[in-house]
């Protein structure tokens, strides 16, 4: 098997659809329903470009266990080379889709990765992890993935909830496996996804009280008992209305899991508050975390061509307040490059020989894109201002009785004035929308609470010996009597 086409995921998701609910529509085709067939197409595109000759050197390499040409979000990296390429698969796959879809499947392929490499982790189930990568690696499967609870009350862990099974718990064990029934949210793109993986992440660390929530596994999205309720739709009809809208809106769903039955050899942790405690052991961020800077950089660069182009377009470019926007813009660029080619030359080998990305640098990239983009976002609307309302409704009237009219205000300095509606319709979809919207609580939230993701990897467990070190060095010499007297 190996690496996939499009049509094979296509093929497949027809014969295995999830069950999806968007309002009371239960979706029976999600590669016709208009809610979910563009980001099918986006998706599809992406395993195709996987085998186009000028990319298979970096985007496939030969599975040495199957001999089968295998995506290389798969590939254990065993030198710096293997990290290059997994570098340059993430960006091919990013710029397909212009960094608007972060839960392609590299993102759980970089996952279960690192989860594959550090099993050992998983104790009694560690073989299951392994014959669950090598399954998803062999089929080329997408995966979507549920960690947190129902946001019904914070203030209480999963055992205190309103009703036993508001969280994921498990209800009882059979001969094949355990019964668990609750709810997770929130399965970006799961609509269009192969399977699911289920991991617990609490910002309340749960307690022995909670051993039945403390559960990891992965299902098959048609598994019986198993639905997803999705948030209203952003995409829209019309590409020429909504360039981007219409092609990339993955969308978010909670996942309901009704009395459904998860095979053992499917369980990855089983009622072990220990291990859920401490999954951050598996390192799966520094895999992640890789992908995810590769992929914000792509769309940095984006919107950073976006604001070139626009304000090209009607001249404010030459305004040095608009200048000193865009090279804000341009700076987070260039701090997220280094990040990334940082990650990849001071990773060691681990004791199997393994090249894992240092993590350090890929978390400051965690902990300064969620607060970078929704400023990026806030420049395009101080940069395109008024132009962001000044579209017309469709470019159809390009075509009605107020073209001329059209014709000679929607112009811009050095363009007309449909190539310049076309671009700034590609900013109000990014600026103002309800997509654009979604894509700035996305980038906040996707990797967890940003305010408690920056206390625990940049204070917390932050390594601080060297700024330390200058500190005392410093008092050393300035109160030279107190330390001669200690
Ligand atoms: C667009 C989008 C896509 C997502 N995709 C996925 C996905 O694919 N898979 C997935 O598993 N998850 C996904 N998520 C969920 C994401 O992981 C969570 O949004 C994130 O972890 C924050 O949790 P929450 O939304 O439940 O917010 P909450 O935890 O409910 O937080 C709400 C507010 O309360 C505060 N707060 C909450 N608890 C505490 C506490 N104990 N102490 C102090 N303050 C507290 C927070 O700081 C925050 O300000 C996605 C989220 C978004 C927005």
């Amino acid at each position: 098997m190996g690496a996939r086409t499009g049509q094979a995921y296509k093929r497949r998701l027809q014969e295995h659809a999830p069950e999806t609910w968007i309002g009371n529509e239960k979706v029976t085709n999600p590669l016709e329903h208009p809610a979910i067939r563009p980001a099918v197409e986006a998706t599809a595109a992406l395993y195709d470009i996987q085998w186009e000759d000028v990319h298979r050197a970096y985007t496939l390499y030969t599975e040495p266990s199957t001999g089968d040409m295998t995506g290389s979000s798969f590939l254990v990296p065993r030198s710096r080379e293997d990290l290059l390429k997994r570098r340059l698969q993430a960006k091919l796959w990013a710029e397909q889709t212009y960094g608007l879809m972060g839960r392609s499947p590299d993102f759980l392929n970089a996952m279960l990765t690192a989860w594959y490499i550090n099993r050992d982790f998983f104790g009694p189930y560690a073989d299951n992890v392994k014959r669950y990568f090598e399954y998803i690696r062999d089929h080329d499967l997408y995966l979507t993935h549920v960690l947190i609870d129902p946001q019904v009350d914070r203030s209480k862990p999963p055992s205190e909830q309103p009703d036993t099974f508001t969280s994921l718990g498990v209800v009882r064990e059979t001969e094949e496996g355990v019964i668990v029934r609750g709810a997770k949210m929130l399965a970006t793109s799961g609509p269009y996804t192969d399977e699911v993986l289920v991991w617990p992440f609490h910002l309340r660390k749960p307690t022995e009280k909670d051993y039945k929530y403390a559960l990891s596994f992965a299902l098959p999205l048609d598994t019986p008992g198993l639905k997803m309720i999705s948030r209203e739709p952003y995409a829209r009809p019309s590409v020429d209305d909504h360039p981007l809208a219409a092609r990339f809106d993955e969308l978010d769903a909670v996942m309901v899991f009704d009395d459904v039955l998860v095979p053992w050899e499917r369980v990855f942790i089983y009622q072990d508050v220990e291990r859920v405690n401490t999954i951050w052991k598996v390192n799966s961020n520094a895999f992640t975390g890789h992908q995810t800077s590769i992929r914000l950089l792509v769309k940095l660069q984006f919107l950073a061509g976006l604001l070139m182009k626009g304000t090209e377009m009607v001249q404010t470019n030459q305004f040095p307040n608009v200048q000193d926007l865009i090279g804000e813009v341009t700076t987070y660029i260039e701090l997220v490059r280094a990040a990334i080619i940082a990650s990849e030359a001071t990773a060691e080998p681990n004791e199997q020989g393994i090249f894992i990305p240092n993590v350090t640098p890929l978390y400051a990239v965690r902990n300064s894109g969620n607060r970078w983009y929704p400023r990026v976002r806030e420049i395009m609307q101080l940069v395109f201002a008024g132009g962001l309302m000044y579209q017309p409704a469709t470019l159809d009237v390009l075509k009605g009785p107020l073209a001329p009219y059209v014709q000679k205000y929607y112009r811009g300095a050095t363009v007309d004035a449909e190539e310049k509606i076309r671009l700034y319709r590609v900013a109000s979809d990014l600026a103002v929308s309800d997509f654009g919207s979604r894509h700035e609580l996305y980038e906040r939230f996707y990797a967890g609470d940003p305010l408690f993701l920056r206390i625990q990897t940049q204070y917390s467990a932050y390594d601080k010996r060297e700024p330390l070190a200058l500190i005392e060095r410093l008092m050393k010499e300035i109160m030279p009597e107190k330390v001669k007297s200690e």
